[in-house]
């Protein structure tokens, strides 16, 4: 299990392939979903709703390290 989600897996929710470490769908707590579908299942969880789960993944991914992406200070 380990091997396959090191090379990136694709996230049966949204469809997205992804390299980060996967989450646990709360759905079920089996299925692997993609780190930003866990966030917004967890955010659901405590009452968030579409709009503001929007947000805050933008600000969560905004400050991310990536991969590849390094933040410069302005
Ligand atoms: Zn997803």
């Amino acid at each position: 299990m380990k091997e396959e989600y090191e090379r990136g897996a694709v996230c049966p929710l949204c469809g997205k392939h992804y390299t980060d470490h996967p989450a646990l769908s709360r759905i079920d707590n089996e299925t692997l979903i993609c780190p930003e579908c866990g966030t917004r299942q967890a955010l659901a969880s405590i009452g968030v709703d579409e709009e503001e789960q929007d947000e805050i993944i933008a600000v969560i991914y905004e400050h991310a390290d990536r991969p590849g992406l390094h933040i410069v200070s302005e």
